[in-house]
């Protein structure tokens, strides 16, 4: 059965073809710069990656042209064979704790807790209606990045704040990433080959969260009400003091819209560094010696040792440290710096086996008490595993 898997930005459309249950990826792509001048979209197909330019007025357009690409390509002959499109949704709020066939009341949810991801969850509508239309007979389900942290118990998701805006503003932590967390953490329990286990799962991209996930549950993660809270990130801040906010506001006159702008795009790695928000960027200035790329560098690995230490405390133990995404599929030298600082809990590095990128791989010594490993994340066979499970 043949599962298209959608993620959808604001401006871009990212697909992949999976042939189920055999996980057997067929095609995949990336539309970029829908609705702007210079649009164009990459094909990877057989080991090539072919990009094409052409104007792309809207997301239904996109589709069109992603149907004909598939055929073009001889991945479909008939669109009868797409059986279900698994769309991506980054905010389904309290009400999705897990993925769920689309229908008209799915849909008016994603649009009621668009407030809570303004970017994205209207994009993810535009995406859903394009697959609607262009593919009348598949069946869409949509894959929430939150729902996996719906499993959360209250003391950790409620802030201490007044109870009633929990429930009338609908503050709470919801998390993000969840997709990845549950991927990696579902591969972890395969390779320990067991289900029992404390696992704390590290998602270090250019977005990053941590989570801390018992018997396949999640207990705790990183991120909150919005995606920029725990770690440093590439341009986020992650955890501050909240009061920083007004504290602009009524001493440098600063927009609440200034503020969240800064604390989203020019923080972080950027914002500490001054030079970039790419990892690769911060490790080539430290190599030169910059002072700044330094303590960017401190900061990120310490943010992210903490986590883990408090996430440690919360399970009892922990099982295995999971590394994935960008960092932390391949930057050799922060899973070893944070590794380093966790030798106080017995954690000891391979050397050797860390020093790779992108591979699944166990990177702790057999003498370690907590055992480390990479795994690759894959959100999008995620989403076509549950939109096959749906149908
Ligand atoms: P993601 O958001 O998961 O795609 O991660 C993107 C980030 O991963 C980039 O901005 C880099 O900071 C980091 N990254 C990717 N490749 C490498 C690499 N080879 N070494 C270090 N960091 C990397």
């Amino acid at each position: 059965m043949k599962i298209l898997s959608v993620n959808a930005g604001s401006s871009s459309l990212k697909f992949q073809m999976y042939e189920m249950p055999e996980e057997k990826k067929l095609i995949s792509g990336v539309f970029e710069r829908i609705g702007m001048d210079n649009s164009f979209y990459t094909i990877k197909f057989n080991g090539e990656k072919i990009q094409k330019e052409k104007d792309l007025k809207n997301h239904k357009e996109a589709f069109s042209i992603l149907i004909d690409e598939l055929k073009e390509y001889k991945v479909v002959e008939d669109l009868s064979e797409i059986k279900g499109v698994g769309h991506r949704v980054v905010q389904g709020g309290d009400y999705f704790d897990k993925s769920v066939v689309i229908d008209k009341e799915v849909k008016e949810k994603i649009k009621e807790f668009s407030c809570l991801a303004p970017l994205h969850n209207p994009a993810a509508l535009i995406g859903i209606e394009a697959s609607e239309t262009v593919i009348p007979g598949a069946v869409n389900v949509a894959v929430f990045d939150t729902a996996f942290h719906q499993t959360m118990p209250i003391e950790n998701y409620l802030y201490a704040l007044p109870y009633e805006w929990a429930s009338k503003y609908k503050i709470r932590r919801y998390g993000a990433h969840g997709t990845s967390h549950k991927y990696v953490s579902a591969r972890m329990n395969e390779i320990l080959g067991r289900t029992n286990t404390k696992l704390i799962t590290c998602h270090i991209g250019n977005g990053a969260s941590i989570s801390a996930i018992k018997d396949g549950k999640c207990i705790n993660t990183s991120m909150g009400l919005t995606p920029n809270a725990g770690l440093i990130m590439g341009t986020r801040c992650g955890d501050i003091d909240a009061t920083i906010v007004t504290y602009m506001i009524k001493n440098y006159n600063m927009t609440a819209e200034e503020i969240e702008n800064v604390m989203n795009k020019e923080s972080g790695y950027l914002g500490i560094s001054e030079l970039s928000s790419d990892s690769r960027d911060i490790e080539d200035g430290i190599a030169k010696g910059n002072d700044k790329c330094i303590l960017a560098q401190k900061m990120y690995v310490k943010r992210v040792v903490d986590y883990i230490a408090k996430y440690y405390v919360e399970l009892g133990g922990c099982d295995a440290i999971v590394f994935t995404a960008g960092l932390g599929e391949n930057s050799i030298s922060t899973r070893r710096e944070i590794l380093d600082s966790l030798e106080v809990l017995g954690v000891k590095i391979d050397e050797k086996a860390n020093n790779v990128r992108g591979e699944e791989k166990l990177i702790t010594l057999p003498s370690s008490k907590i055992a480390a490993y990479i795994i690759p994340t894959d959100e999008e066979l995620m989403i076509s595993r549950d939109t096959y499970n749906l149908i």
